[in-house]
C-alpha cells in the first residue's frame, strides 16, 4: 500500500504552538509563552454555571433534537443588536450564521468562495488556520508585504491583477501573531482595491473587543456599503473558547450558500452552548465583564513590556499592542532561529516561531509570538525574562 496524500493536504504542517506544548510539558519549570489561551480569570466561570443550569432546568428536547443549521435565532438577535450599536456595522440585507468558534468559518468560507488555483491574499504572516483552510480546497494563499500599518495596498493591487484573487483575509483589529491593527486610512485604501478587483474581504475580529488603550479604528464592516465584507467574530475571548460559539455575518447572497456549505460540514453548531452563551449574556453586564478583561490584560502587556526593556539586548524589537493578546518580538536577522529556539527550551519558556504563521515557507522571519494572557503575571514575568536573557545570548547590541 503507498497511499499518497495530496500536497494540499502534506503541505499543511502540524501545529508548532503544539510542538511548544508537548516539548515544554517533559522539562520542569517550564513556562509556555505559546498558547493563545484567555487567561482564567477572564472566564465568568459563575456566570456560565448559572446559565447551564437554566438550559437544563428548560425543556431539553429542543437541544435534544436537530436544529436549524443557522443557529440560535436569540443569539443572533443579541449577537446583531450589540454589533450594531457599538461598532456601527449593517443591520440590514446581512445575514447571520452562528459557528462552532469563528474559526469555523475559515473552513465554510474558502469551501464556499475558492476553486482549485484561485488565490487568496494574506498578510505576509498570518493566522495558521485561515492558511491552510485555503491549501485545503486546493486554493493558493499568497503572501502579501507588509509594513508597521499591516497589508501594504500597493502590493496588493500587484498581485490583484492577476485576476486570479477571490478574497482578501484580514485579521484588522490585535493581529494574530503580531498585534498590531491597522489604521482606517490603510482599511479604506485596502477596501477600494478590494472593489475594483472583484475581491471579498474575510475580516476576521475575535480580538476587536479587547482593546486596552488608544482608540477604536471602524471596522472594515462599519465601511462596507457595496457588501463585500464578511465579518467572523466569537465568543472565544470574551467568554470561553471550549463552547466553540462563534459566527459568521455579511451579505445575504454569500451567507447563504454558505449555510448550504455549513450543513454539508456539520449540519448545525450546538444549540446547548449558543445558549449557554446566549442567557449568559442577558445576565451579566457584558460590556463590564469586557472592562475588566481589558484591565487585566494591559497589566500583562504592561508587565511583559518592561521584563522585555529591562532584561533585553537593544537589538530585540517588539510590538506595542494596543489589545488582543500577542506581542511580536523580533530578533536581528543574524541570529539564527532555530539554534536560538532551541535555547529558550534551555532556559524553560516557550514562544512560537514566526515561521508557523508565515504564508510563503520562505520568507520564515526572525521573529517569535509571545502571548501575554494566559500564564499567570509572576510566570509571564519570569517567562518573559528567560526570553530575553536567551536572546543577549545571541544579540551583539
Ligand atoms: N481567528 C484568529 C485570528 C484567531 O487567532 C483565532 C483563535 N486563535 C480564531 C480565529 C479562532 O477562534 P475561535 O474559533 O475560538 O472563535
Amino acid at each position: 500500500m503507498s497511499f499518497m496524500l495530496p500536497e494540499k493536504t502534506s503541505s499543511s504542517r502540524p501545529s508548532l504552538i503544539r510542538e511548544v506544548q508537548e516539548r515544554g510539558a517533559k522539562i520542569p519549570g517550564f513556562i509556555s509563552l505559546a498558547i493563545g489561551n484567555p487567561s482564567a480569570e477572564a472566564i465568568p466561570q459563575a456566570a456560565l454555571k448559572n446559565a447551564i443550569k437554566k438550559v437544563t432546568s428548560e425543556n431539553l428536547l429542543r437541544v435534544f433534537e436537530y436544529g436549524p443549521t443557522g443557529g440560535s435565532v436569540g443569539l443572533m438577535e443579541l449577537t446583531k443588536q450589540r454589533l450594531s450599536e457599538k461598532k456601527k456595522l449593517p443591520k440590514d440585507r446581512q445575514a447571520f450564521i452562528m459557528l462552532n468558534g469563528s474559526g469555523h468559518g475559515l473552513g465554510v468560507a474558502a469551501r464556499t468562495l475558492c476553486c482549485e488555483g484561485d488565490e487568496v491574499y494574506f498578510e505576509q504572516f498570518s493566522y495558521p488556520c485561515a492558511i491552510y483552510a485555503v491549501r485545503a480546497v486546493g486554493g493558493k494563499p499568497v503572501g502579501i508585504p507588509v509594513d508597521k500599518d499591516g497589508m501594504i495596498p500597493e502590493e496588493l493591487e500587484k498581485q490583484a491583477k492577476s485576476g486570479r484573487g477571490k478574497y482578501i483575509y484580514l485579521n484588522p483589529n490585535f493581529q494574530n501573531p503580531t498585534g498590531l491593527t491597522m489604521p482606517l486610512q490603510r482599511r479604506k485604501e485596502i477596501y477600494r482595491i478590494a472593489g475594483e478587483y472583484d475581491l471579498l474581504i474575510y475580516e476576521d475580529d475575535p480580538y476587536g473587543d479587547i482593546r486596552f488603550s488608544g482608540t477604536a479604528v471602524p471596522n472594515f464592516k462599519a465601511i462596507d456599503i457595496e457588501g463585500i465584507v464578511l465579518f467572523a467574530g466569537s465568543y472565544s475571548k470574551t467568554l470561553s473558547p471550549g463552547l466553540r460559539v462563534g459566527y459568521l455575518y455579511g451579505d445575504e447572497k454569500y451567507i447563504k450558500p454558505m449555510e448550504v456549505i455549513k450543513n454539508v460540514m456539520d449540519g448545525q453548531s450546538p444549540l446547548f452552548n449558543q445558549l449557554i452563551v446566549q442567557y449568559t449574556l442577558q445576565a451579566i453586564d457584558y460590556e463590564k465583564h469586557i472592562c475588566r478583561i481589558c484591565e487585566l490584560y494591559k497589566k500583562r502587556a504592561d508587565a511583559m513590556i518592561r521584563a522585555l526593556e529591562q532584561n533585553g539586548p537593544s537589538a530585540v524589537q517588539f510590538t506595542r499592542p494596543e489589545g488582543g493578546m500577542f506581542m511580536w518580538v523580533t530578533l536581528p536577522e543574524y541570529v539564527d532561529i532555530d539554534t536560538f529556539y532551541e535555547e529558550l527550551f534551555r532556559q524553560g519558556v516557550g514562544a512560537v516561531k514566526s515561521e508557523a504563521f508565515a504564508v510563503d515557507g520562505k520568507k520564515t522571519g526572525h521573529a517569535f509570538r509571545l502571548n501575554y494572557t494566559y500564564a499567570p503575571i509572576e510566570q509571564l514575568i519570569e517567562g518573559t525574562t528567560r526570553f530575553a536573557k536567551a536572546a543577549r545570548l545571541f544579540c551583539r547590541e
